[in-house]
Protein backbone atom coordinates (compact mmCIF):
# COMPACT_ATOMS: atom_id res chain seq x y z
CA UNK A 1 0.00 0.00 0.00
CA UNK A 2 2.96 2.42 0.90
CA UNK A 3 4.29 2.02 -2.78
CA UNK A 4 0.49 3.01 -4.18
CA UNK A 5 -0.31 5.78 -2.63
CA UNK A 6 3.55 7.36 -2.82
CA UNK A 7 3.55 6.09 -6.55
CA UNK A 8 0.19 8.68 -6.69
CA UNK A 9 1.22 11.05 -4.30
CA UNK A 10 4.12 11.51 -7.11
CA UNK A 11 1.61 11.99 -9.67
CA UNK A 12 1.09 8.54 -11.16
CA UNK A 13 -2.31 7.41 -12.26
CA UNK A 14 -4.26 3.91 -11.59
CA UNK A 15 -4.30 2.89 -14.96
CA UNK A 16 -0.32 3.14 -15.27
CA UNK A 17 0.03 1.50 -11.42
CA UNK A 18 -1.69 -1.73 -13.37
CA UNK A 19 -0.39 -1.40 -16.95
CA UNK A 20 3.50 -1.04 -15.05
CA UNK A 21 3.30 -2.18 -11.67
CA UNK A 22 4.44 -0.72 -8.43
CA UNK A 23 8.10 -1.78 -8.84
CA UNK A 24 8.93 -0.17 -12.05
CA UNK A 25 7.18 3.00 -11.35
CA UNK A 26 9.18 3.37 -8.32
CA UNK A 27 12.48 3.25 -10.19
CA UNK A 28 10.81 5.61 -12.85
CA UNK A 29 10.27 7.85 -10.20
CA UNK A 30 13.36 7.92 -8.99
CA UNK A 31 15.34 9.08 -11.77
CA UNK A 32 12.30 11.12 -13.78
CA UNK A 33 9.99 13.35 -11.36
CA UNK A 34 9.38 17.11 -11.88
CA UNK A 35 12.04 18.82 -10.12
CA UNK A 36 12.49 22.57 -8.76
CA UNK A 37 13.97 25.08 -11.27
CA UNK A 38 15.73 22.19 -13.07
CA UNK A 39 17.56 20.40 -9.68
CA UNK A 40 16.21 18.08 -7.26
CA UNK A 41 16.18 19.17 -3.94
CA UNK A 42 15.22 17.57 -0.60
CA UNK A 43 14.99 19.05 3.70
CA UNK A 44 14.77 16.41 6.04
CA UNK A 45 12.88 17.78 8.66
CA UNK A 46 12.98 15.93 12.34
CA UNK A 47 15.99 14.04 11.96
CA UNK A 48 19.51 14.48 13.39
CA UNK A 49 22.99 12.58 14.38
CA UNK A 50 23.73 9.46 12.34
CA UNK A 51 20.53 8.65 11.16
CA UNK A 52 20.41 12.73 9.47
CA UNK A 53 24.03 12.06 8.23
CA UNK A 54 23.18 8.92 6.52
CA UNK A 55 19.93 10.13 5.15
CA UNK A 56 21.82 13.26 3.64
CA UNK A 57 24.61 10.95 2.10
CA UNK A 58 22.25 8.65 0.53
CA UNK A 59 20.27 11.92 -0.89
CA UNK A 60 23.16 13.29 -2.23
CA UNK A 61 24.73 9.75 -3.95
CA UNK A 62 21.58 9.67 -5.57
CA UNK A 63 22.26 13.32 -7.44
CA UNK A 64 19.57 15.22 -4.81
CA UNK A 65 20.78 18.41 -3.27
CA UNK A 66 20.40 18.61 0.03
CA UNK A 67 18.74 21.95 1.53
CA UNK A 68 18.72 23.29 5.28
CA UNK A 69 15.97 25.92 4.58
CA UNK A 70 12.38 25.38 3.61
CA UNK A 71 11.78 27.03 0.47
CA UNK A 72 11.13 25.87 -3.37
CA UNK A 73 11.94 22.05 -2.74
CA UNK A 74 11.36 18.65 -4.45
CA UNK A 75 11.21 16.67 -1.32
CA UNK A 76 10.30 17.30 2.18
CA UNK A 77 11.24 14.23 4.30
CA UNK A 78 9.35 14.38 8.26
CA UNK A 79 10.12 12.11 10.67
CA UNK A 80 7.26 10.92 11.92
CA UNK A 81 7.93 12.09 15.10
CA UNK A 82 8.09 15.99 14.10
CA UNK A 83 5.58 17.60 16.02
CA UNK A 84 6.81 21.69 14.98
CA UNK A 85 3.41 22.04 12.83
CA UNK A 86 5.09 25.67 12.29
CA UNK A 87 7.76 24.62 10.35
CA UNK A 88 5.45 21.92 8.39
CA UNK A 89 2.99 24.48 7.56
CA UNK A 90 5.64 26.57 6.25
CA UNK A 91 6.82 24.08 4.19
CA UNK A 92 3.29 23.25 2.72
CA UNK A 93 3.02 26.92 1.73
CA UNK A 94 5.36 25.83 -1.52
CA UNK A 95 4.62 23.15 -3.79
CA UNK A 96 6.83 20.26 -2.58
CA UNK A 97 6.34 16.17 -2.16
CA UNK A 98 5.88 15.18 1.32
CA UNK A 99 7.33 12.26 1.52
CA UNK A 100 8.19 10.04 4.99
CA UNK A 101 11.44 8.02 5.68
CA UNK A 102 10.40 4.79 4.54
CA UNK A 103 9.03 6.26 1.23
CA UNK A 104 12.55 7.98 1.12
CA UNK A 105 14.07 4.89 1.33
CA UNK A 106 11.51 3.40 -1.28
CA UNK A 107 12.05 5.49 -4.31
CA UNK A 108 15.62 6.13 -3.67
CA UNK A 109 16.88 2.25 -2.83
CA UNK A 110 19.97 1.05 -4.61
CA UNK A 111 20.32 -0.30 -8.42
CA UNK A 112 21.16 0.36 -11.87
CA UNK A 113 19.15 2.68 -13.99
CA UNK A 114 16.44 -0.01 -15.93
CA UNK A 115 13.67 2.27 -16.80
CA UNK A 116 14.96 1.64 -20.65
CA UNK A 117 14.63 -2.13 -20.42
CA UNK A 118 10.70 -1.22 -20.20
CA UNK A 119 8.99 -1.66 -23.63
CA UNK A 120 6.06 0.14 -22.98
CA UNK A 121 8.03 3.37 -22.37
CA UNK A 122 11.02 2.48 -24.16
CA UNK A 123 9.38 1.58 -27.67
CA UNK A 124 11.45 -1.05 -29.85
CA UNK A 125 9.54 -0.80 -32.65
CA UNK A 126 11.33 2.76 -33.06
CA UNK A 127 14.07 2.96 -34.70
CA UNK A 128 17.16 3.08 -32.20
CA UNK A 129 18.36 6.64 -33.06
CA UNK A 130 15.24 8.41 -32.35
CA UNK A 131 14.16 5.80 -29.48
CA UNK A 132 13.80 8.10 -26.15
CA UNK A 133 11.87 7.46 -22.73
CA UNK A 134 8.08 8.27 -22.82
CA UNK A 135 7.23 10.45 -20.05
CA UNK A 136 4.83 9.50 -18.03
CA UNK A 137 1.94 11.47 -16.38
CA UNK A 138 4.04 12.59 -13.62
CA UNK A 139 4.63 15.35 -16.53
CA UNK A 140 0.60 15.78 -17.92
CA UNK A 141 1.26 19.77 -16.91
CA UNK A 142 1.74 22.78 -19.14
CA UNK A 143 5.41 24.00 -18.66
CA UNK A 144 6.09 27.70 -20.64
CA UNK A 145 9.39 27.31 -22.95
CA UNK A 146 10.75 30.45 -23.85
CA UNK A 147 11.20 31.35 -26.95
CA UNK A 148 14.87 30.56 -28.77
CA UNK A 149 14.71 33.18 -30.65
CA UNK A 150 16.91 36.68 -29.56
CA UNK A 151 14.20 38.61 -31.42
CA UNK A 152 11.68 37.27 -29.43
CA UNK A 153 10.38 37.29 -25.65
CA UNK A 154 7.73 34.71 -26.79
CA UNK A 155 6.68 31.82 -24.44
CA UNK A 156 5.74 28.40 -25.83
CA UNK A 157 3.36 25.57 -24.50
CA UNK A 158 4.88 22.03 -23.90
CA UNK A 159 3.54 19.38 -22.10
CA UNK A 160 5.35 16.31 -21.91
CA UNK A 161 2.88 13.66 -21.25
CA UNK A 162 1.04 14.48 -23.97
CA UNK A 163 4.08 15.53 -26.18
CA UNK A 164 2.88 18.70 -27.85
CA UNK A 165 4.30 21.90 -28.08
CA UNK A 166 2.20 25.08 -29.35
CA UNK A 167 5.12 26.45 -31.43
CA UNK A 168 4.86 26.23 -35.28
CA UNK A 169 7.47 23.54 -35.78
CA UNK A 170 5.75 21.22 -34.26
CA UNK A 171 2.38 22.32 -36.17
CA UNK A 172 3.84 22.71 -39.61
CA UNK A 173 6.29 19.71 -40.05
CA UNK A 174 3.35 17.83 -38.11
CA UNK A 175 5.09 16.04 -35.40
CA UNK A 176 1.57 15.13 -33.75
CA UNK A 177 1.79 12.47 -36.44
CA UNK A 178 5.04 10.52 -34.37
CA UNK A 179 4.18 8.52 -31.90
CA UNK A 180 5.49 9.63 -28.28
CA UNK A 181 8.57 7.97 -27.25
CA UNK A 182 9.97 8.93 -31.30
CA UNK A 183 12.26 11.76 -30.81
CA UNK A 184 11.26 13.10 -34.44
CA UNK A 185 8.08 14.50 -32.10
CA UNK A 186 10.14 16.81 -30.26
CA UNK A 187 10.48 20.44 -31.66
CA UNK A 188 13.56 22.28 -29.58
CA UNK A 189 11.46 23.79 -27.16
CA UNK A 190 10.02 19.99 -26.24
CA UNK A 191 13.83 18.49 -26.54
CA UNK A 192 15.06 21.88 -24.12
CA UNK A 193 12.80 20.86 -21.27
CA UNK A 194 12.62 17.21 -21.93
CA UNK A 195 16.92 17.74 -21.20
CA UNK A 196 16.75 19.83 -18.27
CA UNK A 197 13.58 18.81 -16.37
CA UNK A 198 13.04 15.29 -17.40
CA UNK A 199 16.50 14.47 -17.64
CA UNK A 200 16.76 11.27 -19.55
CA UNK A 201 19.82 8.98 -19.26
CA UNK A 202 21.76 6.33 -20.53
CA UNK A 203 21.31 7.48 -23.99
CA UNK A 204 24.63 7.47 -26.62
CA UNK A 205 25.39 8.84 -29.95
CA UNK A 206 23.77 11.21 -32.01
CA UNK A 207 20.56 10.67 -29.93
CA UNK A 208 22.72 12.27 -27.35
CA UNK A 209 24.34 14.91 -29.45
CA UNK A 210 20.96 15.83 -30.32
CA UNK A 211 19.38 16.41 -26.89
CA UNK A 212 22.22 18.18 -25.44
CA UNK A 213 22.45 20.45 -28.40
CA UNK A 214 18.42 20.99 -28.61
CA UNK A 215 18.64 19.80 -32.70
CA UNK A 216 14.70 19.26 -33.75
CA UNK A 217 14.94 16.70 -36.11
CA UNK A 218 13.76 16.91 -40.17
CA UNK A 219 11.32 14.72 -41.91
CA UNK A 220 13.90 12.14 -43.41
CA UNK A 221 16.74 10.55 -41.71
CA UNK A 222 19.57 9.05 -43.55
CA UNK A 223 22.08 6.69 -41.68
CA UNK A 224 25.51 6.61 -43.99
CA UNK A 225 28.85 4.85 -43.61
CA UNK A 226 31.91 6.24 -44.97
CA UNK A 227 34.89 3.56 -44.84
CA UNK A 228 37.30 5.86 -43.69
CA UNK A 229 34.87 7.36 -40.84
CA UNK A 230 34.89 5.21 -37.75
CA UNK A 231 30.72 5.51 -36.58
CA UNK A 232 28.14 6.49 -38.74
CA UNK A 233 27.47 9.99 -40.46
CA UNK A 234 23.57 11.35 -40.00
CA UNK A 235 21.54 13.32 -42.48
CA UNK A 236 18.36 15.01 -41.54
CA UNK A 237 16.79 16.78 -44.45
CA UNK A 238 13.29 17.45 -45.65
CA UNK A 239 12.78 17.68 -49.54
CA UNK A 240 10.67 20.19 -49.54
CA UNK A 241 13.11 22.64 -47.75
CA UNK A 242 16.47 23.38 -49.12
CA UNK A 243 18.86 22.41 -45.80
CA UNK A 244 20.74 18.85 -44.89
CA UNK A 245 21.62 19.01 -41.53
CA UNK A 246 24.54 16.52 -41.08
CA UNK A 247 25.77 14.98 -37.74
CA UNK A 248 29.95 14.17 -38.30
CA UNK A 249 31.05 11.48 -35.73
CA UNK A 250 34.75 12.70 -34.84
CA UNK A 251 36.54 10.68 -32.32
CA UNK A 252 35.38 9.88 -28.46
CA UNK A 253 31.82 10.22 -29.21
CA UNK A 254 32.21 13.81 -29.88
CA UNK A 255 29.91 15.22 -32.58
CA UNK A 256 29.96 18.14 -35.36
CA UNK A 257 26.63 19.77 -36.88
CA UNK A 258 27.10 21.05 -40.69
CA UNK A 259 24.43 22.44 -42.72
CA UNK A 260 24.46 21.61 -46.86
CA UNK A 261 22.24 23.68 -48.84
CA UNK A 262 21.44 21.10 -50.97
CA UNK A 263 19.58 23.65 -53.80
CA UNK A 264 22.39 25.44 -54.53
CA UNK A 265 25.25 22.93 -53.38
CA UNK A 266 27.06 24.46 -50.92
CA UNK A 267 27.83 24.10 -47.32
CA UNK A 268 26.76 26.80 -44.68
CA UNK A 269 29.34 29.82 -43.83
CA UNK A 270 31.97 26.90 -45.52
CA UNK A 271 32.29 25.00 -42.84
CA UNK A 272 32.42 21.45 -43.22
CA UNK A 273 34.47 18.42 -42.59
CA UNK A 274 37.73 18.66 -43.96
CA UNK A 275 39.17 15.33 -45.68
CA UNK A 276 35.69 14.04 -45.97
CA UNK A 277 34.13 16.69 -47.99
CA UNK A 278 34.29 14.46 -51.44
CA UNK A 279 33.30 11.65 -50.46
CA UNK A 280 30.80 13.02 -48.32
CA UNK A 281 29.51 15.14 -51.74
CA UNK A 282 29.22 11.55 -53.58
CA UNK A 283 26.63 10.47 -51.06
CA UNK A 284 24.70 13.75 -50.44
CA UNK A 285 23.83 13.80 -54.41
CA UNK A 286 23.38 10.30 -54.32
CA UNK A 287 20.12 11.52 -52.25
CA UNK A 288 19.77 14.97 -53.73
CA UNK A 289 20.59 15.10 -57.29
CA UNK A 290 18.41 12.42 -58.12
CA UNK A 291 15.89 14.94 -57.11
CA UNK A 292 17.44 17.76 -58.85
CA UNK A 293 17.47 15.85 -61.88
CA UNK A 294 13.38 14.67 -62.28
CA UNK A 295 12.58 18.47 -61.97
CA UNK A 296 14.83 18.97 -64.66
CA UNK A 297 13.32 16.37 -66.63
CA UNK A 298 9.90 17.84 -65.60
CA UNK A 299 11.20 21.24 -67.09
CA UNK A 300 12.75 19.55 -70.29
CA UNK A 301 9.44 17.74 -70.84
CA UNK A 302 7.42 20.90 -69.95
CA UNK A 303 9.68 22.88 -72.46
CA UNK A 304 9.46 20.38 -75.71
CA UNK A 305 5.54 21.03 -75.23
CA UNK A 306 6.01 24.32 -75.52
CA UNK A 307 8.28 24.17 -78.39
CA UNK A 308 5.97 22.09 -79.92
CA UNK A 309 2.77 24.03 -79.47
CA UNK A 310 4.87 26.93 -81.25
CA UNK A 311 5.32 24.73 -83.74
CA UNK A 312 1.77 23.60 -84.22
CA UNK A 313 0.85 27.52 -83.91
CA UNK A 314 3.18 28.03 -87.12
CA UNK A 315 2.01 25.38 -89.28
CA UNK A 316 -2.26 26.50 -88.36
CA UNK A 317 -0.52 30.22 -89.26
CA UNK A 318 0.75 28.79 -92.24
CA UNK A 319 -2.32 27.13 -93.51
CA UNK A 320 -4.54 30.06 -92.86
CA UNK A 321 -2.45 32.22 -95.30
CA UNK A 322 -2.28 29.66 -97.88
CA UNK A 323 -6.03 29.32 -97.95
CA UNK A 324 -6.67 32.92 -97.59
CA UNK A 325 -4.52 33.49 -100.60
CA UNK A 326 -6.18 30.66 -102.64
CA UNK A 327 -9.18 32.11 -101.76
CA UNK A 328 -7.78 35.82 -103.07
CA UNK A 329 -6.77 34.24 -106.48
CA UNK A 330 -9.31 32.13 -107.54
ZN1 LIG B 1 7.97 23.94 -30.00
Amino acid sequence: MIKIDLIKKLGLSDDEINLYGTDFLLQYLKYHHNTTYYVSTILFLGFEGEELNSLKSKAKGNGLEVKERIGELTFVCVNENFKDSKRINKAKEYDVFFINKNEFLEIFKEGEYLVNKNENVYIKSIREEFRIIKPLSNFDFTAKVKSFSFTSDFEYDVNLYKGTCNCSDYTNNRRFGYQQGDLRRYCKHMIWYYRDVFKPREFFGVKEYLIENCYSLKKDFRRIDLPKVEKPIYFSYDLNGQDCDIYFPYKNNVYEKYCYDFKNEYFDFDEKPNGYVRDLRLELNKIFRPEKEFYKKKKTRAEKKEIDANVNGCIYFFVFIVIVLFLIFS
